[in-house]
């Protein structure tokens, strides 16, 4: 078992499969010449089995796959395939922005891949196109067929909400849950990314997403769908799905913090936010051994910060180092 300094243990890897991406989203990407790393830095394959094997003899056993765009990287179901085969590893999950996932889900599920998320801003074609900047909103509605006819279950649709940007659309979002078993989850903005698009006042209070996904009741337990994260969990009467809401700045859910994050380029990222990286890829390029590189986790996992300080950033939202694409979200 992992455990950090504060003795908070750490089960779940989210790994960063490559840090390019299909879309532009307003508040996560600049249109233009994102600085993305050259292809030689990227883990490979073999690299990515080795580390991830390395952290499932250490107890982690949950792994989502991110990005970047996941699927843009050339041969994923193969990679799934081989991460799914690794001793200690019982839950794979894909976060997507479902552009290509028609294509890829079933070839996906049966790789071994156990679920995904999709992030999806708007359900206005139009819309989509000011905010993605790419890409299509057809593609990703039949993404999310693909994958519950694929039974990638269960299937949860994030949705970042930003004043301005998609806050009228929380109560049709919200409706899709009534008749199909998506789960739908509002996401803070936060001040990340090197766009300019964050500022304080873009923030939606919890109150306002709540009455706009009205009538709502706390989901039991039960209903909740299977996943690691710190959403809180809502019904709607006689719906199929459930509505949660990620307050990553508002109700600070550290304590609970379980994972830490693997960028495309093999940096161990204890904490979302923050300038703390262990680099991995050196010592693994050089053939360290397992040994060191699981010495290597354990040192960084020990060193986990004890919580993020974003709030505290609000004032200067463009000071964050980090951008999602490099890390995952
Ligand atoms: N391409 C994949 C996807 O779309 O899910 C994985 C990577 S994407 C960076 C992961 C998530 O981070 C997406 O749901 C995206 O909306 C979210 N994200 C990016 N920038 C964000 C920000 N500043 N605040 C909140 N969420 C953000």
């Amino acid at each position: 078992m992992l455990s950090d300094g504060l003795g908070r243990t750490i089960e779940y890897l989210r790994l960063s499969v490559t840090d390019r991406c299909n879309l532009r989203c307003v508040y996560c990407l600049p249109e233009v010449a994102p600085r993305f790393s050259p292809g030689a830095d990227l883990l490979s394959d073999d690299e990515i089995v080795e580390l991830v094997s390395a952290f499932a003899r250490m107890g982690v056993s949950k792994i989502r796959l991110t990005g970047g765009e996941p699927l843009v990287r050339p041969g994923l179901p193969g990679l799934v395939r081989r991460l799914s085969r690794i001793a200690g590893v019982n839950d794979l999950s894909l976060s997507t922005n479902g552009v290509l996932l028609g294509g890829f889900a079933h070839e996906l599920k049966a790789a071994g891949l156990s679920r995904v998320n999709i992030s999806l801003d708007t359900l206005d074609p139009a819309r989509f196109a000011k905010i993605a900047r790419f890409g299509a909103l057809n593609d990703v509605l039949s993404g999310i067929e693909a994958a519950l006819d694929a039974r990638l279950a269960p299937v949860k649709l994030n949705v970042v909400v930003a004043k301005g940007m998609n806050d009228d659309e929380i109560g049709a979002f919200a409706a899709l849950t009534d008749k199909k078993p998506l789960h739908v989850r509002f996401i803070e903005l936060m001040p990340m990314g090197e766009t300019g698009f964050f500022s304080a006042e873009r923030r939606v209070p919890l109150g306002d997403m709540l009455s706009q996904a009205a009538p709502l009741a706390p989901a039991s337990p039960e209903e909740r769908p299977l996943g690691h994260g710190p959403a809180r969990y809502y019904r709607r009467p006689g719906a199929s799905g459930t509505i949660g809401f990620i307050s990553a700045l508002s109700c600070g859910f550290c304590d609970a913090c379980n994972r830490v994050r693997l960028s495309a380029s093999g940096t161990l990222i204890p904490c979302l936010d923050g300038e703390e990286g262990v680099d991995l890829r050196t010592p693994l390029r050089a053939s360290a051994g397992v040994n060191t590189l699981m010495a290597l986790i354990r040192e960084a996992i020990r060193n986990k910060p004890g919580s993020h300080d974003m709030v505290a950033r609000l004032a200067a939202p463009d000071a964050s180092p980090r951008f999602m694409c490099s890390i995952g979200g």
